[in-house]
């Protein structure tokens, strides 16, 4: 068998097991199998990393697991631990190494090959074949084991957590588990955490069949019934806290529930034979399967609630209880992803934190959290619910770390640090209405990023001087369609008239990379180097055009807009904005609306836009750096994908060097530079940003105080010598541990954790 049919199978049956014994178990034995070897073993590393354990064995004798322990350098798997490399013996007892354990019942085994089982640059484990006969494995059978073995990498990695979150439950407060995630929203919380199980995905359950059809169709209707009323009651408790948009998607389904033909179906199908969960298995398939077929991507998009819809029906018929339970204390959501529907149903009282296993800083549950200031960890990969649910656990935002199991020690420290943290805020509300200037009077602006409507409040009430970024496909994502011009221009309106009359930049619409509209979907096999930002609407000029006056109309009484353009890699791209944005101002005042022409700038996010800065420079009236973006082309690294994270990093030297290009060669064209991505939001990189002479920094709200502080503390000069110092530097460790020790001195040490 081939080594990724072998591993699919392997996948496959895994899906159904519920414990790490038994997927080591089978890994053991569908590796055997695959290999015709006599044994295969798993030895991973134990809690303390000092000893490898033999955790799984088919062919060996099983009263040896748990029991068979070698150090590195020790023994054969102690060796390729050593050296990190195979090991392939013709007959392991006669290698210098070798040692016996009379527990195994090895002694028969001669042919030996072991490979080490690496994940993310760390080894993990060692996986093992052996042969009854003296021989060497072949070439071919050490590039099967090795394909193996790295596959199984990730998998063995969720193992080996498990194990050791296992190890809290009967050891409690010694063995906090600390995990790291991709940032969400900054802040520390400590709370309950509060598990919400994925419903199961119906169609993996399997046919069942039944006699008493009549009791199988009024549990149907019944279930069908109290998801009607969950549905209807999570939607009126949302009313007063959640946008008109998201209380919208309500609506909708409880239109799906009515659908006669779901209940008739379900029914004919329960009458000849099925029972109501397999019934609605299929009925739920067939109408998703519909959907999944049609051309319009809205109506595609539907085949994921009528499966969410079925999946609800089939938990309350099975009595699983899916109406949520407050805890009446702190708490931590923990779920697989979150979408805005489910947190809404909480009331935000009492959360305070949200950690997912997927997603990422853009998602749209990071984008809540940081509105309604909760602390949100994303992407922190699979955590057994069973382990961790109940339990205590304390979050840090600025670090991306959930710690499980926090103990006494840890949950104090923490506390003691939330109470620094609220100290630290009270002191800084008197910093709001002086002015963002360095003691040596250096003015910069302060101003807030926002996308919901939520935002608007917070950025005000914390002294923000205006909007530097409005993430204007925000309202689109949160629609089910694509927001008619009155109702864009309303939503832009309510914006510009609660800064009016600060200024406020409007971003065009930034779709693509991972932000998709759920009613224009389109799949990209590399969708960061796709159709995203200024390249999609361009391509969709009538939506484009749309936009454009909404923005133009909204902007009429209050005048203080300015227009932005995201994700700008070449000139057309302007060219071809501002021919837009003179038909749609052609157009309106044939319509007799008068509007007033806004300034134009870019964001640069892009590589080639930082090396044609001077051609860009000469179109617009200002620049803005989303250096969340410029990191992540510049260093080629994915901003959400947790495997290449600890090299996304907004101080390396790449990133500061091109940002200081951009606001010199900016200034020489005398053009204000903004920057506006979450570099903006650390203190230690506000020096740097300060030393270069940027004009505006703009952050999510909560962060504005902070930084105002940093600002009004440390000088311009002394940043001018500090950026110079760090453009010597090497690497972003340096960096950093250069300005976080400028920042101690300048007694602003409470704020490094705000750095990440
Ligand atoms: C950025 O890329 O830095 C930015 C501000 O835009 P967004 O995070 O919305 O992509
Ligand atoms: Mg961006």
């Amino acid at each position: 068998m081939e080594p990724l049919q072998a591993l699919r199978k392997i996948f496959q049956e895994a899906g159904e097991l519920s414990s790490a014994d038994e997927l080591l178990h089978l890994i053991v034995a569908r590796v055997k199998e695959v290999t015709h070897s006599d044994v295969c073993s798993i030895y991973l590393s134990d809690e303390e990393q000092e000893d490898w354990v033999l955790v799984a064995t088919e062919g060996l004798s099983d009263s040896a697991i748990g029991k068979v322990r070698m150090r590195t350098g020790d023994g054969l798997v102690g060796y390729i631990c050593q050296h990190q490399s195979l090991l392939n013996l013709e007959n392991g007892s006669k290698h210098r190494n070798y040692r016996y354990f009379s527990e195994t019942g090895e002694e028969h085994f001669a042919g030996f090959l072991g490979v080490p089982v690496i994940s993310f640059r760390k080894l993990i484990g060692v996986l093992v074949i052996q042969s009854l006969d003296i021989r060497f494995f072949s070439d071919e059978e050490e590039a099967f084991l090795i394909t193996i073995a790295a596959q199984l990498a990730g998998p063995l990695s969720t193992v080996l957590n498990q194990e050791k979150l296992s190890a809290i439950t009967s050891d409690e407060g010694s063995n906090q588990i600390k995990v790291q995630g991709i940032k969400g929203s900054t802040g520390i919380s400590i709370g309950r955490i509060h598990f919400l199980a994925p419903f199961k995905d119906l169609a993996t359950i399997k046919d069942h069949y039944c006699d008493d059809k009549e009791t199988e169709i009024a549990a149907f209707l019944e279930a069908l019934e109290s998801v009607k009323l969950e549905i209807q009651s999570g939607g009126d408790k949302l009313a007063s806290s959640v946008s008109k948009d998201v209380h919208a998607l309500f609506g909708v389904y409880l239109m799906m529930l009515d659908n006669d033909m779901i209940v008739r179906e379900t029914e004919t199908r329960i009458r000849e034979g099925l029972t109501a969960s397999s019934a609605l298995k299929h009925t739920i398939e067939e109408h998703a399967q519909k959907f999944d077929q049609l051309e319009d991507p809205y109506l595609r998009a539907r085949a994921e609630d009528i499966r969410h819809l079925g999946a609800r029906i089939y938990a309350r018929l099975n009595a699983h209880d899916t109406s949520i339970e407050l805890p009446d204390e702190p708490f931590i959501l923990v779920a697989k992803t979150l979408s805005i529907t489910e947190i809404a149903q909480f009331s935000v009282e009492n959360l305070v934190g949200i950690v997912c296993m997927e997603g990422s800083s853009l998602s749209h549950t990071a984008v809540l959290a940081n509105a309604l200031g909760i602390t949100a960890v994303m992407g922190i990969g699979d955590i057994p619910s069973k382990k961790v649910d109940q339990q205590v656990a304390v979050m840090d935002g600025y670090r991306a770390q959930v710690i499980f199991n926090a103990g006494d020690h840890m949950q104090k420290e923490y506390r003691r640090l939330i109470a620094q943290e609220n100290r630290l805020t009270k002191g800084l509300d008197k910093l709001k209405n002086l002015p963002a200037e360095t003691p040596d009077h250096y003015r910069v602006n302060l101003y807030a990023n926002t996308g919901l409507l939520a935002d608007i409040s917070p950025g005000l009430e914390r002294g923000a001087e205006g909007i530097g970024l409005y993430r204007s496909e925000i309202p689109f994502m949160l629609h089910d369609t694509f927001p008619t011009e009155e109702e864009q221009t309303k939503i832009y309106e309510k914006v510009l008239k609660a800064y009016a009359p600060r200024s406020v930049y409007m971003r065009t619409l930034d779709i693509g990379g991972d932000k998709a509209l759920p009613y224009f979907g389109f799949t990209e096999e590399n969708p960061y180097l796709g159709w995203r930002g200024i390249r999609f609407t361009l391509d969709n000029s009538s939506i484009f055009l749309i936009q454009i006056r909404a923005l133009l109309k909204a902007n009429i009484e209050t005048k203080n807009m300015k227009v932005m353009l995201p994700m700008v890699s070449r000139v057309e791209e302007v060219d071809a904005f501002r021919t837009l944005l003179d038909e749609a101002i052609l157009q309106l005042k044939e319509e007799g609306i008068h509007v007033p022409r806004p300034s134009v700038g870019i964001m640069i996010e892009v590589p080639s836009a930082v090396v044609i800065l001077e051609h860009l420079a000469k179109r617009v009236d200002f620049i803005s750096i989303g250096s969340n973006d410029l990191t992540q082309y510049l260093l080629a690294v994915d901003r959400n994908n947790p495997k290449v994270s600890s090299l996304y990093n907004f101080l390396n030297p790449a990133v500061i060097h091109s940002i200081h290009h951009i606001v010199r060669t900016a200034h020489q064209y005398r053009l204000k530079v903004s920057l506006c991505g979450e570099m903006a939001s650390d203190p230690a990189a506000v020096i740097l940003l300060l030393g270069m002479g940027i004009d505006t920094l703009s952050m999510s709200a909560f962060n504005l105080p902070k930084i105002k502080w940093v600002v009004r503390t440390i000088s311009h000069q002394r940043s001018v010598s500090l950026l110079s110092k760090a453009m010597a530097l090497e690497n972003e460790a340096c960096i950093r541990e250069i300005l976080e020790s400028e920042l101690v001195q300048a007694g602003l040490g409470g704020l490094i954790r705000a750095g990440g």
